[in-house]
């Protein structure tokens, strides 16, 4: 709050807002029973009570057809079957489908609805729903149903757990296995781990906060809190002397072969690393980089959020221009956080920044769409799984995560340049925390651009917007020498071919075949698809999906010939090579003393005069 309010007009206007939803009454609420008896077959019982309905009312019922922080439409109720509706007093109730996951009809006398269903729950990795005979995993989204007229009334979750199980998640504990929401949004942005997962306990700050770890682990306990702890303090010191969001934090950590990625909630975050990460130094440092990740999105996207996300749209997709803002900056951030935590040195940041830059540069698809249209693209392409356009993918779309990112570098620099230090990302992400709370309309691009105005003037609010909105390329080596580093290509290795192909390959069972083909590579506008099975290159049989041992026999722009399998069909096709080249990297400017605006950076102080 930056100006004196009178606090007794200001709790009024609060007490108006909290009491202008519609009014529930007082007995409104929903309960869900969790049968657990069947889950080493990957099997839950689930039982529904809404109570408190106006007899009569229209009724309808719906599963959200995306859970949130994955853009992507997963329609829960694909995995449920056996649904009966009963009208509270043991008589059967007849509601009609009108969606996918929608179902209609009218309030009983009663003035309650019975739901019972069997839910299947076989998807860890898209961290929706998961059951086996050692835990269950239920992120509330993707398992239980809602009625839009208790949307807002009080949800309380009851779990049968089995013996020696305990349930942990961020919600308010009701007893053993009982968790209590106190609006169905606050269930859906709680995900619930039931089993007898190892915990540990720590404070970040004033942070109460646990790891729940299910899965193979080191047990290294003590690094594993320290550094966690640093983490969440540095991304606390983003937002400097602003209140935190929240007190008490859970990571939900599942540990499994192939598993990553994680997503963001409330006060709690569900983080998938593979066990490896605990015995690899690099592996440990992404694992990290994914909890400063989430851990971020407590302010940046749970609690100021994209005016669209300010309360969710449960039955279909919602169209977002600022993904690259809630996603991007917190990948910028999620490096930067490593750096600040000292958890990395100066010279491992600047090579995971490299990184990143190197991701976004060489990207095929980088100047053809704008981050504004990648984010709106998400349910279509970011995050859709389709055979038919993955591999144009890569051509023609970018990653809201990477280059969101270089944007927040690049923002971030000139900010600093432009203010002489005064200003930086860091305050740009507190006043969209402190203008744009939880529970009001959002932020929009405009209110970004008006305080980036505010803080550096006309110029760097309209180059924002051209980063944001436009398909030109970033000033990254600009805003780079700025605090004194550089961006180049690294030279080839020794003896590395200087040609390439300019495809990215895959190997399934022995046979190699075209993944995709950039569009900027001869091999593309020569016909060379995605899916054709690779046989022999030049001559020679392809055996492997490294291609290395062959290219150096060739020299770039040199065509050679390529022996194909097409449907069923032996095709010769000729192909001029491309050339190779080294990835980007970001380096110290030679013979130069770091300028004081790179500690600042790096550091999150203010520069020292
Ligand atoms: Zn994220």
């Amino acid at each position: 709050m930056k100006n004196p309010v009178n606090a007794l007009a200001l709790l009024g206007a609060l007490s108006a807002l909290s009491i202008a939803p519609k009014a529930l009454a007082e007995s409104a609420a929903s309960t869900f029973e969790v049968d657990l008896s069947q889950r080493a077959s990957q099997i839950a019982w689930i039982e529904g009570h809404f109570e408190g309905l106006t007899p009569g009312a229209p009724l309808a019922l719906s599963f959200p057809v995306w859970r949130t922080g994955l853009y992507r439409v997963i329609d829960p109720a694909g995995t449920v079957s056996q649904l009966t509706f009963e009208d509270g007093e043991g008589q059967s109730l007849t509601l009609t489908r009108s969606g996918t996951s929608r179902w209609e009809g009218t309030v009983p006398p009663s003035g309650q609805l019975h739901v019972r269903y069997r839910l299947y729950a076989n998807s860890l990795e898209d961290r929706t729903r998961d059951l086996d005979a050692n835990h269950a995993f239920l992120n509330p989204g993707a398992v239980f149903p809602y009625l839009e007229a208790l949307r807002d009334a009080p949800v309380t979750v009851q779990l049968g757990l089995p013996e020696g199980w305990a349930l942990i998640s961020g919600l308010e504990q009701c007893g053993p296995g009982c968790a209590l929401a106190p609006t169905y949004d606050r269930l859906v942005d709680s995900p619930l781990e039931a089993g007898t997962f190892d915990a540990v306990e720590f404070t970040a700050g004033p942070v109460h906060s646990t790891i729940a770890i299910d899965g193979p682990w080191d047990g290294n306990g003590e690094r594993l809190k320290g550094d966690v702890a640093a983490l969440m303090t540095a991304a606390a010191d983003v937002f400097g002397s602003a209140p935190l969001p929240t007190d008490r934090y859970l990571f939900l950590l599942h540990s499994g072969e192939g598993l990553g990625g994680g997503t963001e909630y409330y006060n709690s975050t569900v983080v998938h690393t593979d066990p490896k990460a605990f015995w690899d130094k690099k592996r440990y440092e992404s694992m990290l980089s994914l909890f400063a990740h989430e851990y971020f999105h407590t302010w940046n996207v749970k609690r100021f959020r994209p005016a669209p996300l300010a309360r969710y749209d449960y039955e279909q997709p919602t169209i977002v221009d600022l993904l690259w803002a809630a996603e991007g900056l917190t990948s910028y951030y999620d490096l930067l956080l490593l750096r600040r935590a000292k958890l990395v040195d100066d010279k491992r940041f600047l090579e995971m920044l490299g990184e990143m830059v190197d991701d976004v540069l060489d990207h095929p698809g980088y100047g053809q769409q704008s981050l504004a249209e990648a984010s709106e693209e998400a349910w279509i392409k970011g995050y859709h799984r389709g055979r038919d356009r993955t591999p144009d993918k890569r051509n023609e779309s970018v990653s809201f995560y990477a280059q969101g990112g270089v944007l927040g570098l690049v923002l971030d620099l000139r900010l600093r340049e432009a203010t002489a230090g005064s200003a930086s990302l860091d305050t740009l992400m507190t006043m969209l925390y402190e203008d744009f709370p939880l529970g009001g309309p959002g932020y929009d691009f405009l209110a970004m651009k008006a305080r980036v105005h505010a803080l550096a003037g006309a110029e760097l609010a309209e180059a924002f917007e051209g980063w944001v909105y436009g398909r030109e390329p970033l000033p990254v080596a600009e805003a780079l020498a700025t605090v004194g580093l550089t961006l180049s290509r690294k030279p080839l290795k020794e003896g590395a071919a200087t040609a390439a192909l300019g495809a990215r390959l895959r190997e399934e069972g022995g046979r190699v075949s075209i993944r995709d083909v950039d569009r900027r590579a001869p091999a593309f506008a020569a016909g060379l698809q995605a899916e054709d099975e690779l046989l022999a290159f030049a001559g020679t049989l392809v055996r492997s999906k490294d291609l290395e041992p062959l290219l150096r026999r060739h020299t770039p722009e040199e065509t050679v010939s390529l022996t194909l399998g097409r449907r069923g069909e032996l095709l010769t096709l000729p192909v001029p090579l491309a050339t190779a080249a080294g990835a980007w990297e970001i380096s110290p400017a030679e013979e130069e003393t770091p300028p004081a605006a790179q500690l600042a950076w790096l550091t999150g102080e203010p520069p020292q005069p």
